[in-house]
């Protein structure tokens, strides 16, 4: 089977985009950036696969291109999950704002505040013009990086919750590492090495 190219990586967040080049490349993709404006769909899946292939299915549709889209965020057994799919949305106008939040709703609760980043991906074709809204369900996978939430942020590498979430066999948090050690052992480095997989499966180079 060969992919329809080329390939939208349906993401505006730069810290994303700028770990996914990194596993992607030299493989040919465009980036929202590179399309005329698409307004963004409301994520209202409960789950992050839920989400992926929300994205997928809409930008496809809006844009014509084959699609590969991601959600992701941090779930803290503590707080039952949370944040979770609400991560981008969770209260604070800054990161620290969200640090200092999550920090209030963590002290009650006994230490290590065990957690994990999830990564979700699925691609998708554009519709094929037979009247069905959507198009196929190319491939998905889900990837984890188990860790846990420090009391306070180290480190200015990385992007979002990285500050907070310890890797601990690295001894630090996600922030405090290279990209490339980041990405050798997160969730998106893990989710992004099975896409690559597949795309070259399918022949694209
Ligand atoms: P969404 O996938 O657009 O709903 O946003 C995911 C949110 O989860 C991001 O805005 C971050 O707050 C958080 N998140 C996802 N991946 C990472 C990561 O690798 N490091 C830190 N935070 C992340």
């Amino acid at each position: 089977m060969s992919l329809n190219e080329p390939l939208l990586v349906a993401t505006t967040n730069p810290g994303k985009i700028r770990e996914i080049r990194a596993v992607l490349d030299p493989l040919p993709f465009r980036a929202l950036d590179d399309l005329a404006p698409i307004v963004e769909p409301e994520e209202t899946g409960r789950t992050f696969a839920d989400n992926a292939l929300l994205k997928a299915r809409y930008y496809a549709r809006a844009s014509g291109l084959t699609t590969i889209a991601e959600d992701s965020g941090l779930a803290i057994d503590a707080l039952g999950g949370r944040p979770g799919v609400e991560s981008a949305r969770y209260p604070g106008a800054t990161y620290d704002d969200k640090f200092a939040n999550l920090f209030r709703e963590l002290e009650p609760h006994p230490r290590p505040w065990t957690a994990r980043f999830v990564c979700s991906v699925a691609i998708v074709a554009p519709p094929d013009g037979a009247g069905r809204p959507d198009g196929r369900i190319l491939f998905t996978c889900e990837a984890t990086v188990e860790g846990e939430i420090t009391t306070e942020p180290r480190g200015t590498n990385g992007f979002g919750y990285d500050p907070i979430f310890v890797f601990p066999a690295y001894g630090g948090t996600l922030a405090a590492q290279t990209n490339e050690r980041k990405l050798a052992v997160a969730h998106r480095g893990r989710a992004f090495r099975r896409v690559r997989e597949y795309l070259e499966r399918v022949g694209v180079r």
